[in-house]
């Protein structure tokens, strides 16, 4: 399996990150190539499960890849320390909680001035840009407007909007839009994963082009009952008493998934590195070496901590944008539209909903689950933003 093999649905993004890393190489082997072939600083932007961090890590790679004739093979010594995070020359940078501050900024520019000492190039990788505070922003502005010779800077966020990623760094960057990868892509991935093909479809299509989510659907039949968890709650929404309940059951439901998540991808990656640091080997060099696994080992836990609170935040969204895709199927119906439904294995709660809630009442339901992902990524908490969603949600004449 080659590094692009991960990247689902995005042959025009692996086609210019194949031929960058081609120009990568001639670079650093003195031969001459087309100005602009290489650039060192990338921004890839895409829907949270579109892959961002998948496609710059494995851009990552190829930039070090040891196979001259098929950069990014997957297999070579460069490309599995860098997929182990272990590689020396490419540096993840990781929010501390949920920003990344000016101080780990200016020390990861530093380094990358240094020469690769192993690879070719010295690639930063900023898995989540759009948390740079304003400070750290600047700092690496700097180093993106005169880059060292050898340095590379990738950067994933979910939009181009200037929230995400200021505009001067923005203008900086080649782009590298992701897209939404189509459910029948999706779905023979699926397939070529073991699962039937009538589960696969279905699964691609409930997982909205999120493939990690569409895995665990086709998968994990906690994560199908939690899915049918949440597309129960608008037809049960019938007093203020369901409301609360319905919004205990979200939140409960994001934590659940937040944690099965997180324990699988932990030990997963525990494992990985213990093994690339040959844990459990004795002799010469072990002492000096120990020194580095306990920082290697620190860092993984904080990206594991920070990412622990991001996929509590994703799991309640995906739950949100479930519910507003419910509400959506609402307004199709009561327009007879032939449109295909989000969810239509809910054909009878839909219809049901219908019969209560007319086309204005449902798009104030819309607006208010739109309202609560706005709440939660204003920091509110949880609890408290779900609430007053679900009250707003309440069905009317009870
Ligand atoms: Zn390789």
């Amino acid at each position: 399996m080659t590094v692009w093999d991960a990247l689902i649905g995005q042959d025009s993004a692996v086609d210019t990150l194949r031929a960058a890393a081609q120009a990568g190489a001639d670079i650093a082997a003195g031969r001459p190539v087309p100005p602009g072939a290489m650039t060192h600083a990338w921004l890839f932007t895409g829907p949270a499960g579109s892959g961002r961090s998948v496609a710059a890590r494995a851009f990552a790679a190829a930039l070090q890849c040891d196979r001259r004739d098929q950069l990014g093979c997957g297999e070579c010594a460069q490309c599995r320390t860098v997929a182990a995070r272990t590689h020396p020359d490419v540096r993840s940078v990781v929010p501390d909680g949920l920003s990344i501050g000016v101080e780990l900024m200016r020390s990861v520019v530093g380094l990358s001035a240094r020469r690769p000492s192993l690879g070719r190039w010295q690639v930063v990788l900023i898995e989540d840009a759009d948390r740079l505070t304003e400070q750290a922003s600047n700092a690496l502005l700097k180093a993106v407007e005169e880059p060292p010779a050898r340095s590379v800077f990738l950067l994933c966020a979910p939009s181009l909007h200037p929230d995400d990623v200021s505009l001067t760094i923005r203008s900086r960057c080649r782009l590298v839009p992701l897209r939404t990868p189509p459910a029948d892509a999706v779905a023979s991935v699926l397939v070529a994963d073991g699962v039937d093909a009538e589960s696969a479809e279905w699964a691609a299509a409930a997982g909205h082009g999120h493939v990690g989510r569409s895995r665990r659907l086709a998968r994990d039949a906690d994560a199908r009952a939690r899915r049918a968890e949440v597309l129960a709650i608008p037809a049960s929404l019938t007093s203020l008493g369901a409301c609360l309940d319905a919004a205990d059951h979200l939140v409960g439901a994001a934590e659940g998934e937040a944690a099965a998540l997180s324990a699988e991808l932990d030990a997963g990656e525990t494992e990985a590195l213990q093994v690339a640091l040959g844990a459990g080997g004795t002799g010469r060099g072990v002492a000096a070496t120990v020194r580095g696994t306990a920082g290697l080992l620190r860092d993984l836990e904080k990206r594991q901590r920070s990412r622990a609170t991001r996929t509590q935040r994703d799991a309640l969204d995906r739950a949100l944008v479930d519910l507003a895709a419910f509400y959506r199927d609402v307004l199709l119906e009561h327009a007879h539209s032939p449109v295909a439904r989000a969810h239509p294995d809910f054909a009878d709660d839909v219809v049901a909903v219908a019969q209560r809630v007319d086309p204005a009442g449902a798009l104030r339901c819309m607006d208010a689950v739109l309202a609560c992902r706005e709440a939660l990524d204003l920091n509110v908490k949880p609890r408290i933003a779900v609430e007053a969603m679900t009250a707003e949600l309440r069905l009317p004449g009870d």
